[in-house]
């Protein structure tokens, strides 16, 4: 079965340097915030648009760090997209906020054009998703913000490394959020996350409220979480794994290309806008026709697929507050939700087993 990733063949690749990595921590004999964390955050940084960059223990954990650092408070409204991992609107819940969702654009990102005729109420903060390795452009966002006097996280989950107009992931927001669950691009062996701002002072502050709030050794000025990176995942993704970042981004853009120029069944191909350099985390399709056929399909022909995502945010069953959801259904994001499916894309897959994706979607009839 081709699948959506391949740990294994990944572990073929880094384990040596992992075993070093392990190695170098164990007889350091430091095991929170050290020299490894300190390393790593600063090689993160060729990687977004900002200057500070602070490790932390998730991608939720990063989002819920941003927001609380812009002392977003409860009942405070944040526009956001409801076509994304859950976790986008869980630290949003989780602040007390409330999401404010508008449909997504035909790359699956937040519509602000949508956003800017829907969205009545005064929105003060705005929380985009570059989904799919896609990003949102940063003049758009650039000039909603504007408009709203309103401060913008971004989540950059799938995105790191993404370009657009010219420029990296994480120039617009006050703080960009990621995460290195290891199905993502940079992925670690466990959980993983950071936060990148060019704001010194929210850098501060994000650090303090990692380490519990701590001003200074078991002095406490505020409430934060413990949202510490491990020295031994930050000692492995910087040397097993982000000096493989480049290549494997290459990879999996080389296969991008060759789906968009070999695809031709009964789908649409989630495509990035032209100006767009997507770092392609996943391969989105939205099929014509009946979805779970097409999955059986490719399933019998030895292909896996995957759902990104099944159920948007307001339609999950945890987000039970009825007033919150869109009066009119986001028909956009309500099409993803029904019609899109994955297909693989990751850069241990060989040139044969990309040809094989293509043939099994390819002699899909509808
Ligand atoms: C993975 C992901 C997250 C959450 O990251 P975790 O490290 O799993 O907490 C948030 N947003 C998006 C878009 C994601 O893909």
């Amino acid at each position: 079965m081709i699948g959506l990733t391949d740990f294994s063949r990944q572990w073929a690749e880094i384990s040596k340097d992992v075993h070093a990595a392990v190695e170098r921590v164990g007889s350091s004999a430091w095991y929170i915030l050290g020299n490894e964390v300190t390393t790593f955050e600063s090689a993160l940084q060729p990687w977004f648009s900002a200057s500070h960059t602070i490790g932390c223990a998730s991608g939720l954990d990063a989002l819920e760090l941003s927001l609380r650092a812009l002392n977003v408070r409860p009942g405070d409204r944040v526009l956001t997209t409801p076509l994304t991992a859950f976790a986008t609107t869980l630290a949003i819940l989780r602040v007390g906020a409330v999401p404010v969702f508008a449909d997504v654009d035909e790359a699956g990102l937040l519509d602000l054009a949508d956003a800017k005729q829907r969205v009545q109420e005064t929105v003060r903060f705005v929380l985009p998703v570059h989904l799919y390795g896609h990003m949102v452009s940063p003049a758009a966002l650039r000039a909603f913000a504007k408009d709203h006097h309103a401060l913008v996280i971004e989540d950059a989950a799938q995105a790191i490394g993404a370009k657009r107009e010219g420029e990296l992931v994480g120039s617009v927001g006050q703080l960009t959020a990621t995460s290195f669950y290891p199905t993502k691009n940079l992925g670690a062996l466990g959980d993983a996350g950071a936060v990148t701002t060019n704001n010194a002072e929210l850098a501060a502050c994000v650090r303090r409220l990692r380490d519990y709030g701590q001003s200074a050794k078991y002095v406490h000025d505020e409430l934060g979480l413990n949202s510490r990176l491990d020295e031994l995942q930050a000692a492995i993704l910087r040397t097993a794994l982000l000096p493989r970042l480049q290549h494997a981004t290459k990879r999996r853009v080389a296969i991008a290309q060759r789906y968009q120029r070999e695809l031709n069944g009964h789908f649409a191909i989630v495509a990035p806008a032209v100006d767009c350099d997507s770092v392609w985390h996943l391969f989105p399709l939205l099929v014509q026709g009946d979805r779970e056929v097409f999955r059986q399909h490719l399933s019998s022909m030895g292909v896996a697929t995957g759902l990104h995502y099944p159920l948007l945010a307001y339609q999950q069953k945890a987000f039970t507050d009825v007033a919150r959801t869109p009066h009119e259904p986001l028909a956009r994001a309500e099409r993803f939700a029904r019609d899109q499916v994955s297909i693989p894309l990751h850069p241990w897959l060989t040139d044969d087993e990309v040809g094989q994706v293509v043939d099994a979607c390819n002699t899909w009839r509808g």
